[in-house]
């Protein structure tokens, strides 16, 4: 078995049952390490990201997809970005966020993400086509706001459960997760076992914990349902940023913005928001950019 992070897609059902899981726990890692976010922090920007690439996944080709959680609470706004390909970045408006357990012993999500506000969620499909939707969030723990997002603006009746463990260190422990979606005409009875496997099983985090990879954890959700494999996809924290990418962006200020900077700071850093990687440019180097910012 390999211990890097991957999803699968399957069918269970006869079909009537669509079925993504995955085992996230390097990629919220890397998020956590990259963001130096605290626990409760680091446990709602996991569980964001992991719906985040199960979503990507759904998605073909080149398409992206964009999810934004906006509920108010100290957290600020939570931003998550993928793809077709298993890749996925994101961050938080405030990563240093940490609160007691709730009464449930779990990590505070909904605390720190707070409930009054909206979850959103932008499909890139290619040649300017865009599907946005939008929910107010009804949680704040996240599983059951996609949940809620998928019956609401996607007409699909799902359930999705997403869950982060954080070591004392505040590194990540296990992270992982299921979204389970029904096709129009599933059989009641199927309804009835998959729901009572849902109230059955534990929580998604302590399944990865336990070593459980996406496979088996579609067997304890749908076990009795003959789970067919589809498709397994390794899934990683990537960002598309670049030096040239942060650089076009500077040279977009135009060149009365780089002189400025030239003159005040004699240098520039800039940080990528997603993945927290600065890019430094010297005074040389902007002179430069200056000179590309007066041909534009
Ligand atoms: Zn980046």
């Amino acid at each position: 078995m390999t211990m890097g992070d991957y999803l699968v897609k399957a069918l269970a059902y006869d079909g009537q049952v669509r079925a993504y899981a995955a085992r996230t726990t390097e990629t919220v890692a890397e998020a956590q390490r990259r963001h130096q976010t605290w626990p409760t922090a680091s446990a709602a920007l996991g569980r964001a990201l992991t719906a985040g690439v199960m979503m990507g996944a759904m998605l073909k080709g080149e398409e992206t997809l964009t999810i934004k959680i906006d509920g108010g609470g100290p957290i600020g706004v939570i931003l998550v970005d993928s793809n077709a390909k298993g890749e996925v970045r994101g961050y938080v408006t405030n990563p240093h966020v940490h609160f007691e357990l709730n009464e449930h012993g779990k990590l505070d999500v909904a605390r720190a993400v707070g409930k009054n506000g909206m979850l959103t969620v932008v499909k890139d499909l290619g040649l300017r086509d865009f599907f946005t939707g939008q929910v107010p969030l009804i949680s704040g723990e996240l599983g059951d706001d996609f949940t809620y997002y998928f019956a609401s603006s996607e007409q699909i009746p799902s359930s999705v459960g997403v869950g982060v463990l954080v070591n004392p260190d505040h590194t990540i422990r296990a992270a992982g997760g299921f979204i389970i979606q029904l096709m129009p005409g599933t059989e009641e009875s199927t309804i009835i076992r998959i729901e009572e496997r849902l109230k059955q099983i534990p929580p998604v985090s302590r399944m990865i914990e336990s070593g459980l990879g996406p496979e088996q954890m579609l067997e304890q959700l749908l076990g009795d349902g003959g789970v067919r494999v589809l498709e397994t996809m390794p899934v990683s924290f990537v960002c598309r940023c670049s030096r040239e990418r942060i650089a076009d962006a500077l040279i977009s200020l135009g060149p009365e913005e780089i002189e400025d900077i030239i003159e005040k700071e004699g240098q520039a850093e800039a940080s990528c928001h997603f993945c927290n990687e600065t890019y430094h440019f010297d005074k040389a180097e902007l002179e430069q950019l200056k000179q590309l910012a007066k041909k534009e």
